[in-house]
């Protein structure tokens, strides 16, 4: 695929094979996003835009995030700061490790700092308030609480001058406050987490499955797409369905239900695709007058 073009197809982009987009020197480009993994063994989206690089969550290990950061032609020494979701593994895996060696500021809420295990982040921790807000060099975050088993999980947007990005992951159903903060969104990083009929029918224990299908459990693919109908825009330019997970989902159940939605007349092409686990998503890049590169 042309790294360049806006895809025309509403069917969802696998992202099984890595594609980097070398325009970051592009003075049209404003914020630029990938995400470095995706799944239940591990979560991490780089974001950069003017200045400012950070990462959304740590979950993979701290070398296995350099690894894929060298990858995109990023060095974690050049990483601004980490923003933590929660404090499950899958999402602050390397988040220590990282920031100890890097001295990289954490932005982090209290009750996710303090539930997290083991000995505490050593570096510059900067806590900010669940349903607060706060600027981060050329960003500006707003954090909103989620359904979910944590201590008190967050979904993030996301703003550099005209381009808003939103990231809810990690919830059980979609509350009416998730609705609203992923509304006039350019960029959508949703869970789409399960198939609910595989889920029913697979390999996990009765209890585990309650959990993941409970109120403070994970999205499941027809939920997400509930929820992409709920705050569809004409500015909508770009779904990344996140958190797939490789028992209970596949890339075609996950993609097939919101391509069908998007087929519909009224909507307009809307470039769909999927964060996988173990391979670097492709870079894709918003500018100010909301256009894609
Ligand atoms: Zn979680
Ligand atoms: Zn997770």
């Amino acid at each position: 695929m042309n790294c360049h073009a806006v895809p025309n197809s509403l069917q969802p982009i696998y992202l099984n094979s890595y594609e980097h987009i070398k325009i970051r020197g592009d003075t049209k480009i404003s914020l630029n996003l990938c995400t470095l993994a995706s799944g239940s063994k591990g979560n991490a989206i780089y974001v950069e835009a003017g200045k400012t690089k950070v990462l959304v969550d740590a979950g993979l290990s701290g070398r296995e995030t350099r690894r894929r950061l060298q990858s995109i032609d990023v060095h974690a020494e050049d990483l601004d700061a980490v923003i933590v979701s929660h404090e499950h593994t899958d999402h602050i895996q390397g988040l220590k490790v990282l920031s100890n060696q890097l001295n990289l500021p954490v932005y982090i809420n209290y009750p996710t700092l303090s539930n997290m295990k083991g000995p505490g982040i050593k570096g510059d921790v900067r806590e900010f308030d669940t349903g607060g807000a706060f600027s981060l060099q050329d960003l500006f975050f707003q954090s909103f609480s989620v359904p979910h088993d944590a201590a008190d999980p967050v979904g993030f947007t996301i703003e550099y001058k005209e381009v808003k990005i939103g990231i809810a992951t990690d919830l059980g159903f979609p509350t009416r406050l998730v609705t609203e903060r992923l509304k006039k969104c350019d960029l959508l990083i949703l869970e789409s987490n399960h198939d609910e009929e595989m889920l029913k029918l697979g390999p996990y224990p009765w209890e585990v499955k309650q959990r993941i299908k409970s109120r403070l459990g994970h999205l499941s693919n027809h939920q997400a797409e509930t929820l992409i109908k709920e705050v569809y825009h004409a500015g909508l330019r770009h779904v990344i369905l996140f958190h797939l997970s490789e028992i209970n989902n596949s890339p075609q159940k996950a993609g097939e239900g919101i391509s069908l939605l998007l087929k519909n007349p009224g909507y307009h092409p809307i470039s769909l695709s999927l964060a996988v686990q173990h391979t670097v998503g492709k870079m894709v890049s918003l500018t100010h007058e909301n256009k894609w590169t």
